[in-house]
């Protein structure tokens, strides 16, 4: 699985749509658990579906990650992290954003 989870920031303040990268700590939990529990992975994580339009992969990550990324970050920074299975559905995604707020601008 892979080490980094990729995302598009939706920053309300600033009005703004960007790519971001995060650790993935269900990683390193599941390492741990592993080497703990003599191979049984541990619950505490969570499948969150990619949000790439179109795409119907998985992401999977801890449950508090989620939390940050989906909510916290909204009552902290007004900000919300959609997360992406990768590179190309992160990038359909900033576009998806960016035409529909260049239309929005027209208007
Ligand atoms: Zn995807």
């Amino acid at each position: 699985m892979s080490l980094i989870i990729h995302g598009v920031v939706v920053d309300r303040k600033n009005d703004a749509v960007y790519e971001d990268l995060y650790i993935n700590y269900a990683a390193e939990e599941i390492m741990v658990t592993k080497r703990e529990s003599g191979g049984t992975v541990q619950t505490g994580l969570a499948e969150v579906p990619c949000f790439g339009p179109g795409c119907n992969h998985t992401i999977l990550m801890t449950t508090q990650q989620k939390g940050d990324l989906l909510l916290s970050f909204d009552e902290k920074y007004n900000k919300t992290v959609l997360p992406t299975c990768g590179k190309s559905c992160t990038e359909k995604l900033l576009k998806m954003y960016r035409d529909s707020s260049a239309a929005a601008a027209k208007n």
